[in-house]
């Protein structure tokens, strides 16, 4: 099915700067830059660090967060839809919901080790109506944290989007409670006029929440991987 957009916003999007930059440089999507533009401001991605990516299609962050970690890390990307695959032996991607609880050990499976950082652009489908768009969001941002808690090393760090509104004051405060420093973003590649902005969480305290890394081939077998990806 081929989904038909309002004509002024292909104009408005053809326009935009970080929409045709992305274009020239070859990147997935536009968010790479928010990506790449808060992790140089803040460098909480480093050379060879493994790095999972929660919502990720079609891969802009993957891109950004490949470029940092190198040959050395590993970037897992995270999507319910399928992403492109990527040549590169040190980036993988599977199609899973991160909300479902079989998700944690899909995940497990594929990472050479507890991840260093977790980064998610996940986002809901928008219904137009603002609170139950932000209650949406907001959710799948506790949701994105709870996973993070358990997959992280100590003191990892922590990257998402949220919505401002209500509801973001509890979430700051669930978030303070398990990062030592947690700081508001809004990157210039989010459009101004947009009410998104992320939360950089860093260095996570110990938590009991945190679980071993428990990979075996019995868990492990048949997990859905980019080799389901279809073109
Ligand atoms: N960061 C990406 C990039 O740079 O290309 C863009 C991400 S896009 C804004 C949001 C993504 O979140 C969508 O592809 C959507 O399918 C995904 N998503 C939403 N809910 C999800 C869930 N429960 N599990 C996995 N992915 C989810």
């Amino acid at each position: 099915m081929k989904l038909i957009l309002p004509k002024a916003w292909i104009q408005d999007r053809k326009k935009d700067y970080y929409y045709k930059k992305a274009k020239a440089e070859q990147y997935r999507s536009r968010a790479t830059y928010k990506l790449s533009l808060t992790a140089i401001k803040y460098p909480f991605i480093q050379q060879g660090d493994v790095i999972v990516d929660l919502g990720a299609a079609p891969g802009g962050w993957i891109q950004a967060a490949r470029k940092i970690v190198g040959k050395t890390g590993f970037v897992l990307g995270v999507d319910l839809k399928p992403i492109a695959p990527f040549p590169q032996e040190y980036v993988r991607t599977i199609i899973a919901d991160f909300t479902e609880p079989e998700a944690l050990q899909q995940i497990l499976c594929f990472l050479p080790r507890k991840p260093d950082v977790v980064i998610s652009d996940a986002a809901p489908n928008i219904s137009g109506v603002w609170d139950v768009d932000q209650a949406r969001q907001i959710d799948l941002a506790n949701q994105a944290l709870q996973l993070a808690l358990k997959l992280l090393r100590p003191r990892g760090n922590f990257f998402v989007k949220v919505f401002e509104g209500e509801l973001l004051t509890e979430f700051i405060a669930t978030v303070k409670q398990h990062f030592e420093i947690v700081k508001f973003i809004k990157p210039k590649a989010s459009r101004a006029k947009s009410s998104e902005m992320y939360l950089l969480a860093m260095h996570m305290k110990s938590t009991p929440t945190m679980v071993e890394q428990a990979k075996t081939e019995e868990t492990c077998s048949g997990t859905t991987s980019e080799e389901d990806w279809i073109e």
